[in-house]
């Protein structure tokens, strides 16, 4: 079994989840990860049967990005564990405290320290990504002037000299983490098996309207049933005026008759309720782990060979186990992606438009510009082209990913571009909001991958001649790397037909979505080729059920160096925005679904969404 933590070797969460699971009699090696985010796609994509997230620390206060990881990759908590952070000095044999200038030490452990290293007169200190880390440079410098602050167990493992003890601001001061564990983990799994306690909180983080007496409102309804909160805790809700999210903890299970009535009101108090889940809690002072031995190397180094060779099961179709995080009952009531303020998935219907390829900087700032003024809330634009031919228009490649990027600071809108290879993901994902994966390789499958990994917005499109199963397979392939921010995208098919470029296959959408919980988008620019036509399709598109659609726009199309035929003008796309304005949403709820589709949680039973036959 493999259990997921931030850091190297000697790292506090590291000896946290070690002891955890030994305490309770199971086997696990350590794999330690870069950051809390790849701790937490590691156990979501079951690379990992647990892991371990902080939450609080009690001189620093909340890790916000602890619950929101939690929350975003929809980890199941398994219990809170309260560890005494020891925080003690190390040095290289030889060295003493008046020697060091240097101190290397996780940002946490900064601030739990902060007395002490002010009493250091001449060292400064260096933040490092975690103690484990800290300690080992130290080590590998072997230089006396720079030391670590870490717990004693750092001391053993990397072989150093404890120059100081006692160095937090309070000798009790302890960190709180979750354990946490996939949420499609198999029932028969020893941590799934893991027997509750009886003392159980519960988290909870909620949004609410910027109004008297709303929150009051919300925790009186936890008061007058008797159950107590232990945190509660605010940040402002982005993008939403003056509106604002609160992280809660309570003492009780969510399924209590009183926990779950007090819930039920806060609902309906509040815009937006994420349960966290419910968890043992820690019960008794802080638990002493600092000290602990760890099992070493040997293990560690086993588990890191298991993870590398990990992949995806083969799917079978029409069977939602098969593709349990794309399958409608991973989530029933649907999911929307919430990109730059845009809200794609539920509600609004989400107009993107902007070239087929940018060509210029002028070119794409009056389009980006055109397209904002007459409704369109996204910006499309492609610089990397997967050509048919190898002599045609190929792309601006990084100065167009650049000028899009412009384009969408000076408008304000968030921009989409085509990654053809797995090089191009990283900096196009620090440039661009989401990362278009084109029909052509919808099955290139190392890419998914590494669209996954990157946890950016993915805009899929359906390849040439892809099955609807293939499809959401391939999005699979995506959330199984963590990445649950994904839209599906019709954009035509290949058929016998030659009178339309290809085939738009409209069919797809109400099978899309009662498949899948992802957002669906239609593309009737490429579906069907030719500019007058696309008006008619994307009002169908709308009429359909899709959640949007993506258009290409161009100030002069005959001059377009790419997909002329099919570029519509400025007018021709205000006249479509008008059009569709007429037309009602028909995805403002949640589409009827099979009835074993509202699952609420855990795996989808084999029994899904009935057989369609989907001709290829
Ligand atoms: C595009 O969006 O410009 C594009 C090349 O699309 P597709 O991959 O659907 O052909
Ligand atoms: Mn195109």
């Amino acid at each position: 079994m493999i259990a997921a933590f931030q850091g190297i070797d000697g790292a506090f969460s590291q000896l946290v989840v070690a002891q955890f699971l030994r305490d309770r009699g199971l086997d696990a090696s350590t794999l330690g990860m870069p950051t809390y985010r790849e701790v937490a796609t590691a156990v979501s994509a079951e690379r990992a049967s647990a892991g371990v997230i902080p939450i609080e620390n009690a001189i620093v206060g909340t890790v916000r990005e602890g619950y929101d990881l939690v929350a975003e990759f929809e980890l199941a908590p398994v219990a809170e564990v309260l560890c005494r952070t020891d925080h003690r000095l190390l040095g290289v044999h030889g060295a003493s405290l008046e020697d060091v200038r240097e101190v290397l030490a996780h940002p946490l452990t900064i601030a739990e320290c902060s007395r002490f290293l002010q009493s250091l007169k001449n060292a400064r200190a260096i933040p490092c990504e975690d103690t484990g880390v800290a300690a080992r440079e130290v080590a590998r410098g072997g230089n006396s002037a720079v030391a670590a602050l870490a717990p004693p167990a750092a001391a053993r493992i990397y072989d150093l000299d404890e120059l100081a003890a006692n160095c937090g601001d309070h000798p009790s001061t302890y960190s709180r983490f979750l354990i946490v564990r996939p949420k499609h983990q198999a029932a028969e799994h020893p941590i799934a098996l893991l027997a509750h306690s009886d003392r159980r909180k519960t988290s909870i983080i909620f949004s609410l309207e910027d109004a008297p007496g709303r929150l009051a409102r919300c925790l009186a309804e936890f008061a007058e049933r008797g159950v107590n909160l232990s945190k509660l805790e605010s940040k402002p809700r982005l993008g939403h005026g003056s509106d604002h999210v609160f992280y809660v903890d309570l003492d009780g299970d969510a399924r209590n008759a009183r926990v779950e009535e007090a819930l039920r009101n806060v609902r309906r108090l509040s815009v937006q309720v994420t349960l966290l889940g419910s968890y043992d809690a820690h019960v008794g002072v802080p638990l002493d782990y600092a000290r602990g031995a760890l099992r070493q190397a040997q293990g560690d180094t086993q588990a890191i060979a298991v993870a590398a060779s990990w992949h995806p099961q083969p799917v079978h179709v029409h069977n939602n186990e098969a593709l349990p995080r794309v399958s409608r009952p991973a989530r029933p009531h649907g999911s929307a992606l919430e990109i730059g303020g845009v809200r794609i998935g539920d509600g609004e219907f989400a107009i993107i438009a902007g070239p087929c390829s940018v060509e210029s900087r002028e070119q794409v700032l009056l389009t980006a510009h055109a397209v904002k003024a007459r409704g369109a809330v996204m910006l499309r634009g492609g610089a990397f082209k997967p050509r048919t031919s190898p002599y045609a228009f190929q792309g601006l490649g990084w100065e167009g990913v650049d000028l899009l990027a412009e384009a969408g600071r000076a408008t304000g809108l968030p921009t989409v571009s085509e990654v053809m290879t797995v090089d191009q993901v990283a900096p196009m994902a620090r440039q661009i909001d989401v990362l278009q994966i084109g029909a052509r390789n919808m099955q290139n499958f190392d890419l998914l991958k590494a669209v996954g990994r990157s946890g950016k917005p993915v805009l899929l499109k359906r390849g040439l001649s892809a099955t609807i199963d293939e499809l959401l397979a391939a999005a699979e392939y995506i959330l199984a790397e963590g990445n649950p921010n994904v839209m599906l995208c019709e954009r035509g098919i290949r058929t016998f037909e030659t009178a339309t470029r290809n085939t738009l296959d409209l069919s797809a959408v109400p099978v899309l979505r009662e498949r899948s919980h992802l957002p669906v988008l239609v593309d009737p620019s490429h579906g069907v080729g030719v500019r007058r036509w696309i008006a008619p399709l994307c009002r169908a598109a709308k009429a359909v059920g899709a959640h949007g659609i993506l258009v290409e726009v161009h100030p002069n199309p005959p001059e377009a160096k790419s997909d002329k035929e099919q570029a519509l003008t400025f007018d021709d796309f205000a006249s479509i925005v008008n059009d569709l304005a007429e037309i009602p949403l028909c995805h403002g709820k949640a589409p009827k679904c099979h009835p074993d589709a509202t699952i609420p949680q855990g795996r989808a039973t084999s029994k899904g969404a009935e057989p369609v036959e989907v001709q290829s």
